[in-house]
């Protein structure tokens, strides 16, 4: 018989016993949580030991494949809730379905260009669904769907004119977004204004005036970065300012050593997944959110020329998230969760994925490195970190949009939509 040559699991280890957390006989809210999920893992693990003479984790490929092209058509009484958000659909599951190098059939790739063409609005922008209100979410939603479907049918499906006049009515003096005319300010609105205004080459001089200034004042004491300036940190604002300024090109206006501070300390040390602010619980969704700022900090940090800069691996354990990720976060019958006991989602299936996509491929187009825990049949697609669709499906967008005119300021717009 073969001798298979496997990688010995991190969580099956002698020492993992002694990452657990200990309260120092204080007890609180937050330490029985916590207790609590470190005990639902660890019985994860031990039933996975018991059933598996090499314990090696297995993606269930297949499963999640039925999972996702299901939703594409089809959706439980459950989602009647996300019915404002729609394109988020589209792109969950498009871009989990890339990931798995799964394709989608021309007929469906063309009836999503359509769907998401009837949630454009007049105005600009992309809404929830039809009839809605442009909003900046499902606009980046939107965008991210075409870029990934590719085709002439879904690039001409965005009217750059009407986005960039939507972008400017939605624009601060201060250089923040609002996320809907008359709507609340976050970080967020900024990243999904500059990731769907680069895709699609519409950036003027004006439009993102004031933005990184803002941006760096959404960073606090902790290293990362809250939702709005004197927030607590947060794993997703964190990610969304962080990508925003590399779209930018001002990532050097941040701290980016204390952000990189913060955000090795949301790895969770015994799970192995992260959690999104300090005190927290694990949550399979921050595999992406947090461990994608990896690879914008990486860059950023070799821009700057730091010496001291790994060439083998990204500075998170990548072997711990895939083992979180892959024994912990999925469901039987395909789709990923946040954590064990949970139930799937389109979202925690898309950015548990993606999480294990940064996990697995370290560097970028001229430099990669692999490191794929269990069978060499769990590898994903690598994913870009600054808008976490396929590069090549960057690229293809940079390319074909680039040939065309940024389109004119109209005379008046912008800043003119404060909510009162
Ligand atoms: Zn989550």
């Amino acid at each position: 018989m073969e001798e298979e040559v496997v990688t010995p699991l991190r969580c099956f280890g002698e020492h993992h016993k002694s990452e657990l957390f200990t309260d120092d006989n204080v007890k609180t809210v937050t330490s029985v949580e916590q207790k609590k999920v470190e005990c639902s893992v660890q019985e994860v693990l031990n039933m996975f030991q018991e059933n598996h003479k090499i314990p090696q984790p297995t993606l269930l490929r297949e499963q999640h494949y039925v999972y996702l092209k299901r939703g594409l058509r089809y959706l439980s009484d459950a989602y009647e809730c996300l019915d404002a958000s729609r394109p988020w659909l589209c792109y969950w599951i498009l871009h989990s379905l890339e990931l798995l190098d799964k394709p989608v059939p021309a007929s469906i790739s063309s009836d999503v260009c359509q769907f998401l063409a009837r949630c454009q609005c007049p105005t600009g922008g992309f809404a929830g669904g039809p009839g809605q209100q442009a909003h900046l979410a499902p606009t980046y939603a939107a965008v991210n769907a075409l870029c990934i479907i590719g085709t002439e049918e879904a690039y001409s499906v965005i009217d750059r004119q009407k986005l960039l006049e939507f972008l400017y009515s939605v624009k601060q003096p201060d250089g923040s977004f609002v996320m809907h005319v008359g709507g609340e300010v976050d970080v967020r609105s900024a990243y999904c204004a500059a990731a769907v205004a680069s895709l699609t080459n519409i950036i003027t001089p004006t439009l993102f005036e004031g933005t990184p200034g803002w941006i760096v004042s959404c960073q606090n004491w902790e290293g990362g970065l809250g939702g709005v300036p004197g927030l607590e940190a947060h794993g997703g604002y964190t990610f969304c300012g962080t990508a925003a300024m590399v779209i930018l090109g001002k990532e050097d206006m941040l701290d980016l050593k204390s952000l990189l501070r913060w955000v090795v300390s949301r790895q969770m040390r015994f799970e192995g997944g992260f959690q999104g602010r300090c005190n927290k619980l694990v949550d399979g969704c921050y595999s992406f959110w947090q461990a994608g700022l990896l690879p914008l900090l990486h860059r950023a940090l070799y821009k700057e020329g730091d010496p001291m800069l790994s060439q083998s691996s990204w500075m998170f354990e990548q072997q711990a998230l895939q083992e979180y990720i892959l024994l912990c976060c999925q469901n039987p019958a395909g789709g990923l969760v946040d954590k064990p006991g949970k139930s799937r989602d389109f979202y925690h299936t898309c950015y548990c994925l993606s999480g294990l996509s940064i996990a697995q491929h370290f560097g970028g187009h001229d430099f990669h490195l692999e490191l794929i825990i269990g069978n060499d049949d769990n590898r994903l697609e690598p994913t870009h970190p600054v808008y976490n669709i396929c590069p090549e499906k960057v690229t293809q967008a940079f390319e074909h949009f680039r040939k065309l005119p940024v389109p004119a300021q109209r005379e008046g717009a912008g800043n003119t939509s404060n909510p009162s």
